[in-house]
């Protein structure tokens, strides 16, 4: 197994897995197989119960793992699929030590950070990697050197360094490269945080500095001197129009074949998929624009995936969908001008969340879009609303409801999972990740998909109550997906696109793979852009 180790310096938030994701992909395009484990040096024990807000939206896996939002970035990289094993955190890893501990596994021993939390460290990284099958496995330390939870960490890699073979193991150091007022690149934080990295025993073989601009010469040869690296070695990942550029960009620097050298690969394969995305990504006919009405609309990370699968689904389309947040609150404090904000829009995205707050907003922004026949594509909670809005404006249950937003309401057309009854843990409890659904025949479901089986990810408590769902259908709701006795898909077929999913489709969206619904919607929005300019 190649090991590469990625830490970070001066500041997190760099896009250092972007960058990493970047790399991975251009030795995936050798034809090596490459998987990844990020490092996420907090305490909870997965990313399950934490709030958007904190470090952006939760990432499903198709194992039910809640990780870091870096780990979509990963899988859409390396198109591949990991589990919840490739997100590593200090919540895990002293669990499972403290667990140990109490079996007596210790032997009678004092369990310590070194070298039982390290040797667990290690454990876990090469058991993963191994169990992926991929030849090179990439390992990201999160946050900035110089943090104290990640201090274990990286004295468990300093010892891995120690203990493979040199050729198997290889350092990248991530980091900032500021302007001064002048616009003047300087150079000091990133030399200070390898100083930090080496008073750990470290010392990095590449440098990749995040800047605005390309890495001006002279602050290259400054970084080189003072980090003790080969000019060569040090690699500029300044800002690129789209994230998906940057592996070709960090190509033209030639790493790749420096890191294969490195490393001892000599692959001679060329896989050019990746750069043919790019080519169509720019090949831009059309350009729409959508509204996603959503509540954690001031912090872009928290809807990171959606974002991505509209992007590959306009790619498909060779469209720009230009994207509208909108803050659901807004809509509740002004019911009559929904549709004289909406209507400016080609389509309208209700995605997931969790809690009453702004649901009527997102109601309303569904009414307008069932009203107005606006294309409309609603996720996991947007699918609840849009039965629940179904329910009380066209077969008129007054008051209808999901009981996650109202314990009383007279007709729980959204009600919790029988399973999920009475349970009080908050983490890892949901329905989660891959389920299956069966597609009805002649929906546009079964169209969009071009299948009648799928495997979507999941995240949810509550679900569409079966009691109503006759009603519903009998009043021109279809439900088009379905698990048994579980409603998958709701759609109405009369509409240009009316489609909204229990599962989250954005997940399992790639470059050049663009999820089904995404790509539906994408399509319709410019269908009926035409329609309207013909007008
Ligand atoms: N809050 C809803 C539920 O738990 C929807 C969840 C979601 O949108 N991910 O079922």
């Amino acid at each position: 197994m190649k090991y590469i180790v990625v830490t970070g310096g001066v500041m997190s938030g760099l896009g250092k897995g972007i960058t990493i994701a970047s790399i991975g992909r251009n030795l995936k395009n050798k034809g090596y197989k490459v998987t990844s484990i990020k490092i996420d040096p907090y305490i909870n024990i997965d990313a399950g119960t934490m709030s958007p807000y904190q470090h952006g939206e939760v990432f499903v896996l198709k194992d039910g793992g809640e990780v870091d939002l870096d780990l979509g970035n990963y899988e859409r990289f390396l198109d591949t699929e990991l589990t919840r094993d490739h997100n590593l955190t200090t919540g895990k890893v002293y669990q499972e030590v403290i667990a140990k501990e109490r079996r007596g596994d210790y032997l009678g021993k004092t369990v310590q950070i070194i070298p039982h939390i390290t040797n667990e460290i290690k454990n876990k990284i090469r058991k993963v990697a191994a169990r992926s099958g991929a030849d090179i496995c990439l390992v990201e330390i999160g946050g900035t050197v110089g943090d104290i939870e990640s201090m274990p960490f990286l004295e468990a890699v300093r010892q891995m360094h120690r203990e493979e073979p040199p050729e198997n193991i290889v350092f990248i150091h991530v980091t900032l490269v500021m302007e001064d007022l002048q616009g003047e690149q300087k150079t000091k934080p990133s030399q200070h945080s390898v100083k930090e990295l080496r008073a750990l025993g470290l010392s990095p073989d590449v440098i990749v500095t995040r800047s605005r601009t390309p890495l001006q010469e002279s602050a290259k040869e400054k970084i080189a001197l003072f980090c003790d690296v080969s000019q060569e070695l040090v690699i500029s990942a300044h800002d690129a129009d789209d994230i998906y550029e940057v592996p070709l960009e960090i190509e033209k620097q030639g790493l790749t074949t420096k890191l294969m050298q490195r490393l001892q690969l000599n692959s001679e394969v060329e896989d050019e998929g990746w750069k043919n995305m790019v080519v169509r990504m720019k090949e831009v006919k059309e350009e729409v624009d959508l509204a996603i009405v959503g509540k954690y609309t001031n912090l872009e990370d928290s809807y990171l995936s959606i974002l991505e699968a509209v992007k590959h689904g306009g790619i498909e389309n060779a469209c720009r969908v230009n994207i509208n947040m909108i803050e659901a609150e807004v809509l509740e404090n002004d019911p009559a001008g929904v549709d004289k904000l909406l209507l400016q829009y080609d389509g309208v995205l209700i995605p997931g969340g969790f809690g009453g707050r702004g649901t009527e907003g997102k109601m309303l922004a569904i009414k307008c879009a069932r009203e107005n026949n606006l294309p409309f594509l609603g996720i996991c909670l947007g699918m609840q609303l849009a039965v629940i809005e179904f329910a009380r404006d066209v077969v008129k249950l007054d008051g209808a409801n999901s009981t996650e937003f109202d314990e009383d309401t007279p007709y729980p057309v959204i009600d919790i999972l029988p399973e999920q009854s009475g349970v009080a843990d908050m983490g890892g409890t949901m329905r989660l990740g891959d389920y299956e659904a069966i597609l009805k025949e002649g929906s546009i479901a079964a169209d969009i998909y071009g299948t009648s089986y799928i495997v979507e990810r999941h995240r949810h408590r509550y679900e569409v109550n079966p009691e109503f769902v006759d009603r519903l259908e009998s009043f021109g709701m279809v439900f088009s997906g379905k698990n048994k006795n579980r409603m998958e898909i709701a759609e109405i077929p009369d509409k240009r696109f009316f489609f909204a999913s229990q599962f989250h489709p954005e997940f399992r969206s790639r470059p050049g793979r663009p999820s089904p619904p995404f790509k539906g919607l994408v399509k319709a929005m410019c269908k009926y852009r035409k329609e309207k300019e013909r007008q």
